[in-house]
Formats: C-alpha cells, structure tokens, sequence
C-alpha cells in the first residue's frame, strides 16, 4: 500500500517549527512521500521549497507540487533543476487553480502542457503524478471529456495519478472503471480528506467541486456544536471509505493532511497500516 501525506507550505514562524513534527508523527506509517501543495499563480513559490527541502533535510522523501500558474517555460525548468539538484524525485503536476479573471485563456496553461514541458525538460528523471477527478472536475465539458484531458495527460508522460478527495467509493470505482476502458495503464492513487471541521469541509469541498452527500452534509452538520463527536463520526466514515477502497485493491492512499497528523493517524491505525514502533509518539 502505497502511502502520502500532502502538507500545504506553513503560513507562520509557529506553522513551520510544527510541521516537521507532523511529518515525524506520520513517517512511522513509512510513506512513499510527503507532498507539498503550490500557491495558485506560483504564490508559494518559496515556501514550498523551504518546506520540501526541510523535509529532504531530514531524509523524508517529497514530492513538491508544481503548477504552470503565473510562470513560463523558463522559470519553470529552473524550479524543475532546484528540485532535481535537491534530491527530488517525484513532482504532483497540476494547471492550478488560477484566478477566474483569466477565463479561458487559462486552458492553454493546462496540466498536460506542465507535464510536456517537464518531460522534455528532464526526460525520465522524475516519476510525475497528475490530478483526477471521481466527482468530475467542475469545469469539465462531460465525464466523457475530462477523462479525455486526464489520458492526455498520462500520454504526456505522468506515471501516477492521485485523485481529488469523494466520499462515495463507487465515485472512485466508476471512475477507475471509466479510465481503465479509455486505455489509462498508470496506477490511480484515491486522495483522502479526513474530516474534522464542519464549516471548512463544506468551504473546501465548494471550492474544488467535490461532491459532499447530502447523508453526510446532514450528520456532519447535526454534530457542528460538537468538535469532538464530529471528529469521531469523520474518523469513523473516512476508515469505511478507505477500507472499502483497499478491498477493491486500490495502490495506494493519499492523505490531505492540512498539516495535522491527529485524525490520519487514527485512520491509518484503524485500517492497521503496518507502522513503525520505534518511532511510535503516542
Ligand atoms: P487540468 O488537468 O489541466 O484540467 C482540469 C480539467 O479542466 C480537465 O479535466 C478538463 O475537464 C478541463 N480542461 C483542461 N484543459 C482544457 C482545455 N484545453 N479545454 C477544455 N477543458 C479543459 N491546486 C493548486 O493550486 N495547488 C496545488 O498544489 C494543488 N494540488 C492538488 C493536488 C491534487 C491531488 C488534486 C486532485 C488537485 C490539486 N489542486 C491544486 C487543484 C487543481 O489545481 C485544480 O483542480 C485545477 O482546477 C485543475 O488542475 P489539473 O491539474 O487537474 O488541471
């Protein structure tokens, strides 16, 4: 079982002195890599290095995610040969998530050009992963057409691909299912929100398009006086999700941590994740 751990680069002096301590927290569970998410527009453009090559530093391996957002070409194979000098191997590459002011001029800076321009840039050096979608993107034509954007981006060169979060598994299956039939061969790796904040669930889930049932909106919100009920109930819906995703033989999990190891690490204990003693915390 392939494991991640996604961090978004800290905002703060206190945020970044604690992140490492997450990420000790979470390589007990002894993940493939961490990942580092990119500010639209390039907008993190140096804290996500700082916060991949503080990982490096302390042995951990990192993908950074990169978008083409408000760089060119040029600026991105520097960032691309900083990464591959700091001892990268792996890199999340995604179009971002650009202003609406850009309107469709953003499509020509697409993920599957991000991919092309690395890709020749490097050639096999890294391993590239690529986002897909279970609820479908929100700005897709048809299911039929953001599948078709996806293969090209795996025809473009990605070797992975890590899905935005879902709550329904048969999204997942249905989708897996979809991509396999249209000719996808590379591993397709379920990205896992845990849950445990009523108001920025929902707040996310808006944001990127992610379908949030209307069973689960109404329990979660029934416990939103609750903190505490509300995270057992998360914790407790988000292990059915990934035990039924590794019963359908999925490769892997990928975790949006938001930069907190608590429930993730209930999860991944409740799933019985082989973990390493020695560096147990609890
Ligand atoms: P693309 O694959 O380029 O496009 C997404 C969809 O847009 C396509 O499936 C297709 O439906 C449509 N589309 C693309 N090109 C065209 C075209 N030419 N014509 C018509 N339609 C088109 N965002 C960040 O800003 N920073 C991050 O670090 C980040 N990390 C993420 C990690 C994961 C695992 C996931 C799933 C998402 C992440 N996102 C991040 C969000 C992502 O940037 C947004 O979902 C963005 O809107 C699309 O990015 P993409 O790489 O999937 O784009």
């Amino acid at each position: 079982m392939r494991l991640s751990f996604e961090f978004f680069p800290p905002r703060t002096p206190q945020g970044r002195a604690g992140l490492l301590g997450v990420a000790e927290r979470l390589n007990r569970f002894r993940p493939a890599f961490f990942s580092v998410t990119y500010g639209a527009n390039g907008s993190t453009r140096e804290g996500t290095a700082d916060t991949v090559q503080r990982l490096l530093d302390h042995g951990m391996a990192t993908a950074p995610h990169l978008s083409m957002g408000g760089d060119d070409e040029e600026q991105i194979q520097a960032l691309v040969d900083e990464y591959l000098g700091a001892g990268v191997r792996r890199i999340v590459a995604l179009r971002g998530d650009s202003s609406s002011d850009v309107g469709s001029a953003r499509f020509l800076n697409n993920a599957e050009a991000l991919v092309r321009v690395i890709r020749s840039h490097c050639g096999d050096a890294l391993q590239l992963e690529v986002a897909g979608y279970p609820d479908v993107h929100p700005e897709a034509a048809s299911p039929a057409s953001d599948l078709e954007f996806l293969k090209r981006k795996v025809d473009a060169g990605a070797n992975g691909i890590i899905t935005q979060y879902f709550y329904h598994p048969y999204a997942f299956f249905d989708f897996r299912r979809r991509a396999e039939a249209a000719g996808i061969g590379v591993p397709i790796v379920p990205g896992i929100m845990p849950l445990t904040n009523f108001a920025r669930f929902v707040r996310f889930s808006k944001d990127c398009g992610a379908d949030v049932p209307r069973w689960l909106y109404k329990r979660l919100e029934a416990y939103r006086e609750d903190e505490r009920a509300l995270q057992e109930f998360g914790i407790d819906v988000v292990t059915r999700l990934c035990q039924d995703l590794i019963d359908a033989g999925v490769p892997g999990l990928h975790f949006y941590t938001l930069n907190r190891w608590g429930a993730t690490t209930r999860i991944c204990e409740n799933l019985r994740l082989p973990a390493d003693p020695a560096a147990d915390h609890s």
